[in-house]
């Protein structure tokens, strides 16, 4: 169908990034979310999935969905400020508190939500927000909503924090200091314990977003404040379902006050319909495998070593990444494009990160392995990738 006149600028703008190679359509899951998928009609090696830890099709949490969805129904009816607040809510973030060591937790509807429905109601107009530049879209676009000033530091770089915060100190609008725990693109850890030093220093509020940290990082994947054991230091702390949890959703944890504040004034929490009783029963099973399953986690991080040495043998740069994810830098967005594609050919399934998603300039495969990857699996990833990367002159 031709597009109507007034949406005759988005043919355009589509147009555009067609000719500069970033154009991509959807690739299509057929079945389950595993280590090696059909996608597209074509037998993959699944390294583009944040599954990390092989829970979503765990039989323990499939099974709570389904006996949730027997007992409970299919959804909550409304958001949970008006009737939509069930038992298992209440468990979920009962457990989740316990999990993290605090206070209390409150569930959003996604990771997404929990990032921007509490920066936006914790910061106001007359507040300023100092910023990782690599954080989360999420962060971005809560700051934004808070209308606060947001001042952004070059990635990790914690003297320029520091002057930020110097310069603010006289002015008296409360200061948020906020960074994601792992960078999502870039597989590199945040440097907390001298944040948090800035924050105490400076009296700011300490947030770290931890989707890429939960399940993941710390003592069960109790995300960076407990791998940098830094309790009662990070006043809120955002975590995900979505990811390791494999479920959905997002939650904060922090003080009693910081919950029920985010009670009355979150606004996707007021105003957004809660989870389906599968989803919180879902992740109430995921907690428990968490604590019952840590060998799940020692694969994710063998699997991890053997896959980055792997790379770096073939001579990829890898960045900076500390973590399962992994990037394979490219440089220019329709090279990338044109490698992962050829690599789907091959049967290994990378994504292709570019602009806007990382700087112009600096894009790159996202690779991410899982727990439940096999090293065989892994090494004939390796293979593909030596073979394709030499064909297209990239090793
Ligand atoms: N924060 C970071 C750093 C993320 O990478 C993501 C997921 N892309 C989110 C937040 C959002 O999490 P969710 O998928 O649960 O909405």
């Amino acid at each position: 169908m031709p597009a109507r006149a007034q949406m005759q600028y988005l043919s355009e703008e589509l147009k555009q990034l067609e000719d500069k190679g970033l154009r991509f359509k959807l690739r299509v899951l057929e079945g389950e979310q595993l280590p090696v998928s059909v996608f597209d009609g074509r037998r993959v090696i699944n390294l583009s999935s944040n599954n990390y830890l092989g829970l979503c099709t765990h039989p323990k949490l499939r099974e709570a969905a389904l006996d949730a969805t027997r007992r409970l129904g299919v959804g909550s009816g409304a958001v949970r400020t008006i009737s939509g607040t069930m038992e298992l809510h209440m468990e979920l973030e009962q457990l989740l508190a316990r999990f993290k060591h605090t206070d209390a937790t409150v569930v959003f509807q996604s990771g997404f939500t929990a990032n921007s429905g509490t920066v936006g109601a914790i910061m106001g107009r007359e507040d300023y927000i100092i910023s990782d530049a690599l954080n989360h879209a999420s962060i971005i676009d809560g700051a934004r909503l808070s209308r606060a000033t947001i001042k952004v530091f070059p990635h990790k770089d914690c003297n320029a924090a520091e002057a930020i915060l110097k310069e603010l100190q006289p002015l008296p609008g409360r200061k948020l200091l906020i960074t994601d725990g792992v960078f999502s693109m870039d597989g590199d850890i945040a440097p907390l314990p001298d944040l948090c030093a800035l924050a105490e220093k400076y009296g700011a509020v300490m947030m770290v977003d931890d989707a890429h940290a939960s399940g993941v990082l710390g003592r069960n994947g109790r995300g960076t404040v407990d791998h940098f054991n830094l309790h009662g230091r990070v006043d809120v702390q955002v975590g995900t379902l979505s990811k390791a949890v494999g479920a959905l959703g997002g939650y904060v944890a922090g003080s009693a006050d910081l919950i029920e504040f985010l009670h009355l004034r979150g606004r996707p929490f007021l105003f957004s319909t809660s989870h389906p009783p599968a989803v919180a029963a879902t992740c109430i099973a995921a907690i428990q495998v968490l604590e019952e399953e840590p060998e799940r986690i020692q694969r994710l991080w063998d699997n991890t070593r053997f896959f980055k040495d792997g790379l770096k043998t073939l001579g990829y740069d890898t960045g900076e990444s500390e973590t399962p994810i992994t990037p394979i830098m490219v440089g220019e967005g329709r090279k990338a494009m044109e490698f992962s594609r050829a690599l789907f050919q091959n049967g290994l399934f990378a994504t292709a990160i570019a602009y806007p998603t990382v700087p112009e300039g600096k894009a790159r495969l996202r690779t991410i392995v899982t727990a439940t990857h096999t090293q065989e699996e892994l090494g004939q990833a390796l293979d593909i990738l030596h073979q394709v990367g030499r064909a297209q002159g990239l090793i």
